[in-house]
């Protein structure tokens, strides 16, 4: 059934921030390997890091510094972060910031004094944002794609993985099956080491801004693979999704929380500005924070014609707001609203996922020659990211990954595949193909919508949860039993969206039992029945594997405690 086998040293899945940054490292390391980046869209033309607006925190300015950084991350995080990851994180940011201005050619904003402009984002105690416009992540992506292009490594662009595939012993991986979307044909990549880094991305919630190519594919594959993961019930939603009715794709995607810290006000159903009685830094609360006092005025019905709130930017003066914020304004006029003068509706929508593989600091995870990087793994953020540190995060520990696995392979055992799992994997696959067509599947998405939205969204509560998990099992066996009824495998979208569903409620499932397993309420994570975040002293993150049980494991404090800090002069 495999149409065709190849091989590679070193094989990357996904082509954002993370696996361009470890082909690149890997190259630089070993150039003699054999490096293959496999990617379920075209290579820098899909993921989010492409769709970064607002930039990269890192602490250059000479008042700032990394401790700084890391307190931000360490306390926006509500403590759960690995604080070694934490660490790694803000001190090889520096060092990777000036790799993408020095030697991979990207052009950020500057002052007029030379130096790099860095702007304000929200949670952070000084302004380390590194931007270019508010389109900093196709700067970053397209340099690293024009580097990629130019060196000798390898691309499978529209394969899609669907299995990691163990060696015979089980000890190690061996490889990846995917799916050549254009054929529809199986491709076996053996390999010694495999970078899983497709991204993770909350597609499972109605409202949502990744790329419609993030279905949590990696995440899926790693629970299969016996991997634990961490943080899962750590779901990020943006305060500011556009909100424009179901008939556009726009819906859902973000309006920049520069508008916030400008001075934008939310609004509820009647007009009126709510944010003052949730939280005394009103519109400029983090985005936990703001997304929770919103959802709460939903929940009165208090909403706009769509169901949402508004925001409302005109009394700042419409000039200074079209010049200021010019790409929002024209994206808001795209779909009818008047950004400048009037008033846009926007909803909350699911943004970011904390949670994901659990790993070390050098990307290795708990199966030998898989790493992860990126958004696929979990640690970096505990609770609730900061803003400008999802692309340092992917950047960071792409590089690792690229000069951790080129030494890998030097040494790596070469395992023999387990082509037992390979048909196995197969055979899961066809299912849909062998049997009768039973209807659309935009049925099961809108299902999964709902149940994500109302019952595992913004605010949580047993009853809930518990009804979740019993609806997303009954999905997933609705699923299972699917089918086409078309035998066309090239570029078959509807056989791509069933696998799409099958890797977000395999995830649903794993964010819904973390979720009932922490009974406290931590960043991006709230329990009515649980509204307090417990005692920082004793913080554990969730670790959950295939069969969904969760153990709660204690974060280690391995350079602050709470109530600590690393910095100097401070009261
Ligand atoms: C609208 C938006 C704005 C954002 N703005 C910011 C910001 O200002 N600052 C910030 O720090 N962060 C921001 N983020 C978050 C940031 O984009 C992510 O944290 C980061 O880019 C993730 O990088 P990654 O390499 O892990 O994943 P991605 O860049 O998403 O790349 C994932 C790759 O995996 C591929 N893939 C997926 N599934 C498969 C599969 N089955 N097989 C093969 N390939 C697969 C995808 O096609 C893609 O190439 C933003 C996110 C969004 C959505």
């Amino acid at each position: 059934m495999v149409s065709q086998t190849l091989a590679s040293d070193i094989l990357i899945l996904g082509s954002g921030g993370a696996g361009l940054f470890a082909a690149l490292h890997a190259h630089k390391a070993a150039p003699d390997l054999s490096i293959t980046v496999a990617v379920k869209g075209l290579l820098g033309k899909c993921g989010c890091t492409r769709m970064v607006q607002g930039g990269y925190n890192v602490a250059l300015a000479k008042e700032d510094s990394i401790e700084r950084h890391f307190m931000d991350t360490i306390e926006g995080g509500k403590w759960l972060p690995d604080q070694d990851l934490a660490w790694q994180l803000v001190t090889l940011a520096v060092e990777r910031i000036r790799e993408l201005e020095n030697e991979l050619g990207c052009f950020f904003d500057r002052n007029p004094d030379g130096t790099v402009h860095q702007k304000a984002f929200a949670g952070q105690t000084f302004d380390r944002t590194v931007h270019k416009g508010d389109l900093t992540g196709i700067e970053i992506v397209n340099r690293l794609a024009e580097q990629v292009w130019a060196r000798n490594i390898n691309r499978l662009e529209e394969h899609r993985a669907v299995e990691l595939i163990k060696a015979k012993d089980g000890k190690s991986v061996s490889g990846v099956l995917f799916v050549d979307m254009r054929t529809g044909g199986y491709v076996f990549v053996r390999a010694k080491a495999v970078l899983l880094a497709t991204g993770g991305g909350p597609t499972m919630y109605k409202y949502h801004t990744p790329s419609g190519d993030k279905s949590c594919d990696g995440l899926a594959m790693a629970l299969r693979a016996g991997l634990a993961l961490r943080d899962m019930e750590m779901v990020q939603f943006h305060p500011t999704g556009l909100l424009a009715g179901t008939h556009t794709r726009m819906t859902g995607t973000v309006l920049e929380e520069g508008l916030r810290g400008a001075g934008g006000y939310l609004l509820n159903g009647a007009k009126e500005r709510f944010m003052p009685r949730y939280d005394p830094k009103a519109e400029r609360a983090t985005r936990d924070d703001v997304s929770r006092a919103m959802f709460s005025e939903m929940l009165k019905n208090n909403t706009s014609p769509h169901g949402g709130l508004y925001i409302s930017m005109a009394h700042l003066g419409p000039d200074r707001v079209a010049r200021e914020f010019k790409g929002m304004v024209e994206r808001c006029a795209d779909c009818g609203f008047d950004l400048a003068g009037g008033l846009v509706e926007v909803v909350p929508t699911a943004h970011y996922m904390m949670g994901g593989v659990e790993f070390r600091p050098d990307c290795t995870t708990g199966l030998p020659g898989l790493f992860v990087a990126g958004e696929d793994s979990g640690g970096v953020h505990g609770a609730n990211r900061l803003g400008g540190n999802g692309v340092a995060n992917s950047t960071v520990y792409g590089a690792v990954a690229g000069d951790v696995m080129a030494r890998w392979v030097q040494s790596a055992p070469p395992g023999e595949p387990d082509t037992a799992a390979v048909v196995a994997a197969i055979s899961i696959l066809e299912k849909p193909f062998e049997r009768a067509a039973s209807g659309s599947l935009e049925a099961f998405r809108e299902n999964l919508y709902d149940i994500m939205w109302h019952k595992v969204g913004i605010i949580r509560d047993a009853a809930g949860l518990v009804q979740a998990a019993r609806e997303l099992a009954a999905l997933e066996t609705a699923l299972d039993a699917h089918g086409l009824g078309d035998h066309n495998r090239a570029f078959n979208l509807t056989w791509h969206d069933w696998m799409n569903l099958k890797s977000l409620v395999a995830v649903s499932r794993a964010i819904t039992a973390a979720a009932i397993a922490r009974e406290d309420s931590r960043g991006a994570h709230f329990r009515s029945d649980f509204p307090q975040a417990g005692p920082l002293e004793s913080s554990a993150f969730t670790s959950i594997r295939a069969d969904l049980q969760v153990s709660m494991k204690p974060v280690a404090f391995t350079r602050v405690r709470p109530g600590q800090t690393l910095l100097k002069n401070v009261a």
